[in-house]
């Protein structure tokens, strides 16, 4: 029986981010009660709001794409926001001068068409682009052998104008690692499905609502209404594995699960699971991966920028990205900008980076004048590197009905919000299946 509301909760989930809380949803509606364990007082994980200063803003800005297909089928199913997402056609203005539009033709015409007609790069950069795009598409975007992504480009004679405002902000903005180190498979992975699938799979889709509000909440509210608990500030401290149950040990004393999925981040599961020897081969990868920072400067200004746009890119200064949240959330004169994937020494000090951030600022919106405060939010476990020819855990380990959901276990992807989800959907059906079978 799988409903049965007296008896503890079949399957106990820990970890409340988008890949636990994805699992959740999945198992719900499979009729399977779960518990979450969130050890945060509040759900997302590295997707989530927060309150800084008696401000709410998010943990960082995120950008979710059209290809996110199982992610977006998730927020329309517990959704409570009509229109959560703006949805901006892919068009890549990055400053001082590239600017690069889909053209509205169907994939791969609409990015092929767009990179001839880009501003702010050469023809023969233009026509290189094209090219390298036209053969990943014949080599049906597999390398035999994985390598950089800056060799690869320099494999197919990239031109630095098209490195510096195309493939580099790319590279950056999907796999959080520097050219130089970034998986160049992984980053064809990005291009078959983000840019060469279909037309729609490019688009930008921007949060109009914080990031607790567009998942991780009101999953958790979707779940209870179906049977199921969702712990907060409930970190559990030890797992326990059983001849037909696992026991784990939180806050609220210990509880039987007869599965459980592991959905923290990874960096948290050698202390969590390090003292079962069977899981040898699921923690070696784990053991060997190194992270990237992101970091986010909030800023706050009187009024609304003059001539702004949602999403605009900037090279060759500190920030990478600038978000204007009056245009997307209608947090009206409050910009948000990125850093993704600097060395720890390049961001140390918060006060000179926001200082040389706000000067870039001011540079691009002259009219804006002074901030009135700003908030530097690092995050210095953000994403894993990803770096050729990584090894991934699986979901499914040597554990019995003991499994492994987050950004890290999906093989074919960067640490995304779409990775989680997707891996926590492969939970859930994989623990359906271990109860089913009894
Ligand atoms: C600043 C920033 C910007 C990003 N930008 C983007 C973007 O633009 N687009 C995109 O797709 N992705 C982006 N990402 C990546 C994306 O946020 C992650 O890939 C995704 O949120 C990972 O989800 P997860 O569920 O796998 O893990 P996590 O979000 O890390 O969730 C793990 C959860 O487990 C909980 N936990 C840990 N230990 C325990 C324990 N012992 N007991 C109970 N709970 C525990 C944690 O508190 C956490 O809530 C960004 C990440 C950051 C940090």
């Amino acid at each position: 029986m799988l409903n049965d509301r007296a008896a503890p909760a079949q399957v106990g989930i820990i970890g409340g981010g988008y890949a636990g809380m994805a699992a959740a949803v999945a198992l719900a509606r499979r009729g399977v009660r779960v518990a979450v364990y969130e050890a945060a007082r509040q759900l997302g994980g590295r997707a989530r709001s927060v309150v800084h200063n008696g401000h709410k803003l998010d943990n960082g800005q995120h950008i979710l794409i059209g290809a996110y297909r199982e992610t977006l089928a998730l927020i329309a199913e517990v959704g409570v926001h009509a229109d959560p997402l703006m949805r901006l056609s892919l068009e890549w203005t990055v400053l001082p001068e590239f600017v690069m539009r889909a053209a509205r033709l169907p994939a791969p015409w609409h990015l092929a068409v767009g990179l001839l007609r880009a501003k702010g790069m050469s023809p023969a950069a233009r026509v290189a682009c094209v090219q390298f795009v036209a053969w990943a598409q014949r080599a049906r975007f597999r390398l035999a052998h994985d390598t950089t992504v800056a060799e690869l480009l320099s494999r197919h004679r990239q031109r630095a104008d098209a490195i510096r405002y195309l493939w580099e902000p790319l590279c950056v903005a999907a796999l959080n690692t520097p050219l130089a180190q970034a998986s160049a498979q992984v980053f064809l992975n990005v291009l078959r499905d983000g840019l060469a699938s279909v037309r729609y799979a490019s688009d930008l889709l921007l949060p109009r609502v914080d990031l607790g509000a567009l998942f991780p909440e009101p999953a958790a509210e979707h779940v209870r209404a179906r049977g199921s608990d969702v712990h907060l500030g409930c970190a559990v401290t030890r797992v326990e594995p059983g001849a037909d149950a696992f026991t784990l040990h939180s806050p609220l004393g210990a509880a039987r699960h007869r599965c459980v999925i592991v959905a923290t981040h990874p960096a948290r599961i050698p202390a969590l699971l390090g003292h079962m020897d069977r899981l040898a081969a699921s923690l070696a990868p784990i053991g060997a991966m190194s992270y990237q920072p992101i970091v986010t400067i909030y800023a706050q200004y009187a009024a609304q920028p003059e001539r702004s746009v949602p999403m605009l890119g900037s090279s060759g200064g500190t920030m990478q990205w600038l978000f204007d949240r009056g245009v997307i959330t209608g947090e009206r004169g409050m910009l948000a900008a990125v850093i993704s994937a600097r060395a720890r020494n390049e961001i140390a000090s918060h006060d000179s980076l926001a200082r040389r951030v706000l000067e870039e600022i001011a540079a691009v919106h002259p009219d804006l004048g002074s901030a009135q405060w700003f908030q530097v939010i690092e995050e210095k476990r953000a994403t894993f590197s990803c770096v050729p020819g990584m090894m991934r855990p699986a979901s499914t380990t040597a554990v019995p009905r003991l499994f492994l959901a987050g950004d890290y276990t999906e093989p074919d992807y960067p640490a995304t919000i779409e990775a989680a989800v997707r891996s926590g959907l492969r939970c859930a059906a994989a623990a359906h299946d271990a109860l089913a079978a009894g």
